[in-house]
């Protein structure tokens, strides 16, 4: 028998963990640390989004495999450590994706009131790291920076009504909470310009939609429509959503600004940010933005930093500071060491991405470990566990947890998540 086990239970693990399980004579662990699977799918992605969550079922199936268990609730670093898992598992795949954010490395980033998107993104989606994080709605201005599609999530979220999170899955604290929201005027800031967005059409084309919330760009900062035709095709429609947003104004009571060739150089605020000074840039020959020196303020109660994400190192295992991964060859990081999606390539690509990622490094483990070295593999992490007090959540409970929120679901949403990991815990009567 061959043992795998699969740090991490969202997109890259289950993809990993599809094509495993597919071999002979393999068991595999997907060990999590909250009590609830899927990762990103469940705190990532936008919780209007549910057609992309929908994924879930596919790697349901593959959780309810013989040879495959969920392990929640087990913090790999605090409950196991990582040489204890390569001392009982014949290969162990980092699947932990980069929940942290980058860090916005400018004067005043830690007023209060200046948050990074993983912090927001996770407590929209009641992430329970940050359902407490309360941020402030309170003052009509905010600014999202960066030109990704987590800044265009973060400022729709920001902008939608509570009837238009009708279907999604989004927590109950912070609908409310934006409910009330005084937040009037949502400027993303971008460093560079329209042809240099990292956000894909259907997403852009999103904010032309919503009801009281309309997109707005200056037909200034937008090149010369001849150019857009050596855009590779989706940047191409991408364009073609600014430029008409740019071309039709639409006067609704929440504005959404495009400030291009703005780059944040400071907040400011007395005790609390209000204020974000921007400077403009030009871009050079390499499409890299230098500031001008020209500066204007934006008024911002709130400041919100999409600017990518990062992996948290481990202790003892090879990283890459500059790129915030994992150090490996194409997903070999140490003998019996792996890892797979962002926690290997960087947080860059759609959860699809993962599944090509996920099959390669399941074919690369499975070539590196041949038969096995007949390894201990889940008994000896059951029995680790046991001397430790440690009693995972299985895949069993998990689905307890989850008919229980699909049971509190209100207003036409299909459930009521758990915040916390007590409340999750004690659905299951622990
Ligand atoms: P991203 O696509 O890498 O975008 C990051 C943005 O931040 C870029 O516009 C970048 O500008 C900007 N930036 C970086 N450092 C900055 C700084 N110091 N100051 C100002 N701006 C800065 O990252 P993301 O939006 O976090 O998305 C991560 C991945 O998840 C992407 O692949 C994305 O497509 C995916 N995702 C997909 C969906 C979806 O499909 N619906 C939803 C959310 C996320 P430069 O280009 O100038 O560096």
């Amino acid at each position: 028998m061959r043992h795998v086990a699969i740090v991490g239970s969202g997109p890259a693990g289950y993809y990993t963990a599809e094509t495993l399980q597919k071999a002979e004579d393999i068991a595999i662990d997907v060990i999590d640390r909250l009590p609830v699977p899927y990762g990103l799918i469940r705190t990532g992605v936008a919780p209007d989004h549910q057609s992309i969550k929908a994924v879930s079922r596919r790697y349901e199936g593959v959780a309810l495999a013989d040879n495959v268990r969920f392990v929640g609730h087990v913090s790999v670093g605090a409950d196991v450590s990582i040489d204890e898992l390569t001392g009982l598992y014949d290969a162990v795949v980092l699947a932990t994706g980069a929940p942290n954010d980058r860090p916005l490395d400018i004067p005043g980033a830690d007023l209060p009131g200046v948050i990074g998107s993983a912090a927001f993104v996770g407590w929209y989606n009641g992430h329970p790291d940050f359902s407490g994080l309360n941020p402030p709605l309170d003052a009509p201005g905010v600014a999202v920076i960066g030109n990704g599609n987590v800044a265009l999530d973060v400022a729709r979220i920001l902008a939608k009504t509570p009837a238009e999170f009708a279907g999604s899955d989004i927590v109950s604290h912070a609908r409310d909470a934006l409910a009330e929201s005084a937040v009037r005027h949502i400027h993303i800031l971008g460093r560079r310009g329209p042809h240099q967005i990292a956000m894909t059409p259907k997403e852009l084309g999103e904010l032309g939609h919503l009801e009281r919330a309309s997109p707005r760009v200056d037909p200034a900062d937008l090149p010369d429509a001849g150019d857009d035709a050596m855009l590779e095709p989706g940047m191409r429609k991408s364009v073609t959503h600014l430029r008409q947003f740019a071309a039709n104004p639409v006067a609704k009571p929440v504005t959404i600004d495009f400030d291009f060739f703005a780059m944040p150089v400071g907040l400011e605020g007395d005790g609390r940010v209000q204020r974000v000074i921007v400077e403009r840039t030009t871009l050079d020959a390499d499409l890299r933005s230098h500031g001008t020196g020209e500066t204007y303020a934006i008024d911002a109660g709130l400041v919100i930093s999409c600017i990518g994400y990062q992996t948290p190192p481990i202790p003892g295992v090879p990283y890459e500071h500059g790129r915030g991964r994992f150090a490996s060859d194409e997903g070999r990081i140490l003998p019996g060491l792996y890892a797979v999606g962002w926690a290997r390539r960087g947080p860059s690509g759609t959860i699809g991405t993962n599944k090509p990622d996920g099959a390669r490094i399941a074919e690369l483990v499975l070539d590196d470990i041949g038969r096995g070295a007949a390894k201990e593999g889940r008994a000896g992490l059951d029995a680790l566990l046991a001397s430790r007090d440690v009693t995972p959540v299985t895949f069993r409970d998990w689905r307890r947890i989850e008919a229980a929120e699909v049971a509190a679901a209100l207003d036409g949403r299909p459930r009521e998540k758990f915040t916390s990991v007590e409340a999750m815990l004690a659905a299951i009567g622990r």
